[in-house]
């Protein structure tokens, strides 16, 4: 069988790997220069580092076995377990356990100083319909939790707005706190110590798409997929700059571009799927990375920033405190970056390198003190890139799937469905090919 997958990202990459273990006849068609989507490595003065995603969640699987049958286990390293914190009220304060935001341990939170005020848990009943994070939270916990903690972990993740995202698809942890989400949060124990959370890779998790792009199937750079056509017997694929148009042909093709793209190249073939994948927002960020000479003037791995303090960085991550990988390489510098951009906040992305680093490195100033000189700087723009889950978006997916489903050789995976970090991505692929090939599992 032979199958054209659509986009070179974790996805794509990851369906072909599977199909082409499989004994298909894979070609990747990305439309950019280079494979590997959102994860992608940069050199920044003398080192080479992530620039796009750089941890796996490891309560999961799907990820650290992908690393594992791709041969990399030796290289799988875990974060200095530095306590992680919130910049606000002008501090950077202990952030206390919690479940995405909503507190549990309240001795932690009151010596933070995070809240003005400790939070009087409320309990009212689940709506049966998906409702939004702040929707279901405001009256249970009240607003300053959602503004404080909830906002910061939330575009942490997603870049987005606890007004706007979906209950259900992108806090269903908070979800299963039930009606009283306090109370329930509260009863959840500690994770037990020596559980590393999160996983990397020496050299960034980027290794992860540039080991599966060396995979055994064929990867075509520079050819953007323009149109997809259902023929009598497969696909045809239009590819190439509108001046040299290639067609390609195939048996089954995956789809494995973000929603926007997507919904273009379905027009025809699968017009429900493509309609409802239309409306399905991103939001736009960049990464600001700095090398600076010499150590930090704060502990820890990072710190996330409540969008009520109007900072122009959301968050930012020490990586070489939290990687001791990378503080080997940086040899006595410190690498720190920070993440620019919320929905709907442009303005910011729309300026150039100089004046977003600056603006970045003044933030920084202010949550840490004085910074060692700057030795190399990078921004990394991020348009259009990562899928807001709003209110309704499971039911978008069912029908999207329905819609997909019913059209024979087509499959779509990727971040647009049931889960943007790296694990659900792999796990989303993993379904896609499950599907095509009619099996239960394609096991290693
Ligand atoms: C800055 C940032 C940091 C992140 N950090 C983390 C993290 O630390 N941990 C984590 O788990 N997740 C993280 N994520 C999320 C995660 O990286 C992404 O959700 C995931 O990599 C998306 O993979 P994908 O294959 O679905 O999409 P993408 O990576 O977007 O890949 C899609 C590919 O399709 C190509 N394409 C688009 N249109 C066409 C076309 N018409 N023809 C051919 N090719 C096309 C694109 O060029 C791209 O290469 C982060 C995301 C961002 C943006």
């Amino acid at each position: 069988m032979r199958v054209a997958v659509v986009g070179g990202g974790l996805a794509g990459l990851t369906a072909a790997h599977l199909l082409s273990r499989a004994g298909a006849d894979v070609v990747v068609l990305e439309g950019s220069p280079r494979a590997g989507g959102k994860l992608r490595r940069e050199r920044v003065g003398d080192l080479v580092l992530d620039v796009g995603a750089e941890s796996i969640l490891a309560r999961r699987p799907e990820g650290l076995d992908l690393i594992s049958r791709l041969g990399l286990d030796d290289d799988v390293v875990h974060p200095s377990l530095g306590q992680a914190t919130v910049w606000t009220r002008d501090a950077l304060r202990p952030l206390p356990r919690s479940v995405m935001g909503v507190p549990a341990d309240l001795d932690a939170l009151r010596a933070s100083g995070i809240l003005g005020e400790l939070p009087d848990g409320r309990s009212v009943p689940v709506p049966d319909e998906d409702v939004s994070v702040r929707a279901f939270l405001e009256p249970r916990v009240g607003a300053e939790v959602v503004d404080r903690l909830v906002e910061p972990l939330l575009g942490g993740v997603y870049a987005g707005h606890s007004d706007q995202l979906s209950l259900r698809a992108a806090a269903p942890q908070v979800l299963a706190l039930g009606a009283d989400p306090l109370a329930a949060a509260l009863a959840t124990e500690p994770h037990p110590p020596g559980t590393p959370v999160f996983a990397g890779l020496r050299g960034g998790v980027a290794r992860l798409a540039e080991t599966l792009a060396a995979g055994d199937f064929e990867l075509r750079l520079d050819a953007p997929v323009r149109v997809v056509t259902r023929t009598g017997s497969g696909w045809e694929l239009a590819v190439g700059p509108t001046s040299a148009i290639e067609t390609i042909t195939a048996d089954a093709v995956v789809v494995a571009t973000p929603a926007p793209a997507t919904a273009r190249l379905l027009a025809e073939a699968a017009p429900a799927a493509a309609f409802a994948l239309a409306g399905l927002d991103y939001a736009s960020m960049a990464i600001v990375t700095l090398v600076v000479d010499g150590p930090l003037a704060a502990e820890g791995s990072g710190f996330l920033v409540p969008p009520v303090d109007g900072t122009t960085i959301k968050a930012s991550t020490f990586s070489s405190q939290k990687w001791p990988w990378l503080a080997e390489e940086a040899a006595g510098a410190s690498v720190l970056r920070a993440s620019i951009g919320r929905r709907g906040e442009t303005a910011i992305l729309h300026q150039d390198d100089e004046t977003v680093v600056e603006l970045a490195a003044a933030d920084l100033r202010r949550a840490l003190g004085e910074l060692p000189p700057v030795l190399a700087s990078h921004v990394q723009r991020w348009g259009g890139a990562l899928p807001q889950y709003d209110v309704g978006h499971l039911e978008l997916v069912d029908g999207v799937e329905a819609a997909v489903a019913s059209v024979p050789g087509l499959e779509v995976c990727g971040a647009a469905y049931r889960g943007i970090g790296i694990p659900a991505v792999i796990a989303s692929a993993q379904a896609a090919v499950d599907r095509l090939l009619g099996q239960e599992r394609i096991e290693s």
